[in-house]
């Protein structure tokens, strides 16, 4: 299979928007004779001038190849064998050229596993790039940059779809929805954090597949929902999410919440918390995940705490507002696998609320050395904000903060990452 081949002099990738590390391990791969080329998402950021998140390698050396070629390496992953390579502060992901073979013509054999639904769970066939490239989920997340001699190759047309800013499944959607419905996810997240388009078919086997998402893994699309988090345009996924129904899959309870009286108010709620977090993006601010989904599903929360408290009345109101989000959150019928602590956190942060209230006396300093009151904090401003309540105490609480900083130590070290330090410390960027 001939690929395009696009020269150094007609594309804009260049060394010096690959970082080092990955530069190192394709010259390492390079002098020791394998092929040796920049794959996956790197590629396709580097060709719209984006700045890529990772670097990927593809390669035609083995696993035990590469184990002997990088000291720094450690062979990873159930479903894919890859190596990880070990620098300082980074690590390239390099695997070994694989092929995609369907369901239905899979040999048996340890290397290949699916379910009786053409679900994959194992996947170790080694192939040849052109191989490499046709399994890969979308074509422009299929170019390869070869060390070699600086080229963009192309088997499967993603250049093109490159240039009309197209999300085009290789192969057929449905079958490749199939064997991954978590690439139903992908889509949704790369058509709106890359401002592409879905091309038709994927759209129509996406709308009548998303029931699918349902059979994944859940602690994979607890890691997809992370991603679409930190994707800088998580406000736009969720839109998609919505129009596309797949929301519904994911979180059955909040989508049938939705669709009731108070689901409008909720919705503005939810699309408003993800326009802040890609706001913190922007800013280069990342929160922590308990403050994530107490932002999101903030809404939800405070609802359900309200009808516990009319079945209940002595029930107090923090209470309430941790066990619904607590409960909500570790709910075994949604599809996305919350780590317990982090469900934890964002429970105490509904149930630290009432305690902004309290301005009297020994409380407030209390509170502020609690370690949930960051977040809490930013939570409380953003739900001022939205219903345009407790002006007087987001202020009273921001003078507060800023009297008692100036008495006390300075802000620590290697905090600015975190909104909530940002925010606890006066920057107002709610
Ligand atoms: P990001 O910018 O989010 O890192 P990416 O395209 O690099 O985007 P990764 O999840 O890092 O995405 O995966 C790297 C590459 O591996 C992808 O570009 C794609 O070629 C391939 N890939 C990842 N997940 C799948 C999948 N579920 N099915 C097929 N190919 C996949
Ligand atoms: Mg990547």
């Amino acid at each position: 299979m001939e690929p395009v081949t696009i020269d150094r002099s007609q594309h804009v990738v260049s060394r010096k928007g690959i970082s080092p590390e990955a530069l190192r391990v394709l010259y390492r791969l390079k002098d020791a004779g394998y092929l040796a080329y920049l794959a996956g998402g790197g590629v396709r950021d580097l060709l719209l001038g984006r700045a890529p998140k990772d670097f990927d390698v593809a390669t035609d050396a083995h696993p035990n190849q590469l184990k002997r070629l990088f000291r720094n390496c450690r062979l990873v992953g159930r479903r894919f064998r890859l190596a990880h390579v070990f620098f300082h502060n980074t690590i390239i992901e390099v695997s070994t050229f694989r092929a995609h073979v369907p369901a239905d013509q899979a040999p048996p054999g340890p290397h290949r596993v699916s379910t009786p639904d053409g679900m994959i769970v194992r996947d170790n066939i080694f192939g040849t790039p052109p191989e490499d490239a046709l399994r890969r989920d979308f074509t422009v997340n299929a170019l390869f940059y070869n060390i070699a001699d600086f080229s963009i190759v192309d088997y499967v047309g993603g250049l093109k779809d490159l240039d009309a800013r197209l999300l085009r499944v290789i192969g057929d959607p449905r079958v490749r929805f199939q064997e991954d419905p978590v690439r139903m996810l992908r889509v949704v997240r790369f058509a709106a954090s890359l401002d592409f388009a879905i091309e038709e078919s994927a759209r129509q086997a996406l709308l009548e597949m998303k029931e699918l998402l349902a059979l994944s893994s859940r602690e994979r699309l607890h890691e997809e929902m992370l991603k679409i988090f930190f994707c800088g345009r998580s406000e736009a996924v969720l839109e998609e999410l919505f129009r596309t129904g797949l929301f519904g899959t994911l979180f059955p309870d909040i989508a049938a919440w939705l669709e009731g009286p108070e689901g409008a108010a909720g919705r503005a709620w939810m699309a408003k918390a993800l326009r802040q977090v890609d706001k913190w993006k922007a800013a280069g601010l990342r929160p922590g995940e308990p403050l994530l989904w107490a932002l999101l599903f903030g809404a939800y929360f405070e609802a359900q705490a309200a009808h516990l408290q009319e079945d209940q009345p002595g029930l107090p109101l923090p209470a309430a507002q941790a066990r619904s989000a607590h409960d909500h959150l570790l709910n075994p019928s949604h599809r996305v696998q919350i780590p317990r602590n982090a469900a934890r956190g964002a429970a105490e942060i509904l149930a630290a609320q009432s305690a902004f209230a309290r301005t009297q006396g020994k409380a407030p300093r209390r509170f502020v050395t609690r370690h949930v009151f960051r977040d809490a904090l930013v939570y409380f401003k953003f739900a001022a904000r939205l219903h345009g309540r407790d002006e007087a105490l987001v202020e009273w609480w921001m003078r507060f903060l800023a009297e008692t900083r100036n008495a006390g130590p300075a802000k620590p070290q290697g905090e600015a990452e975190d909104p909530a330090a940002e925010e606890a410390s006066g920057s107002n960027i709610i």
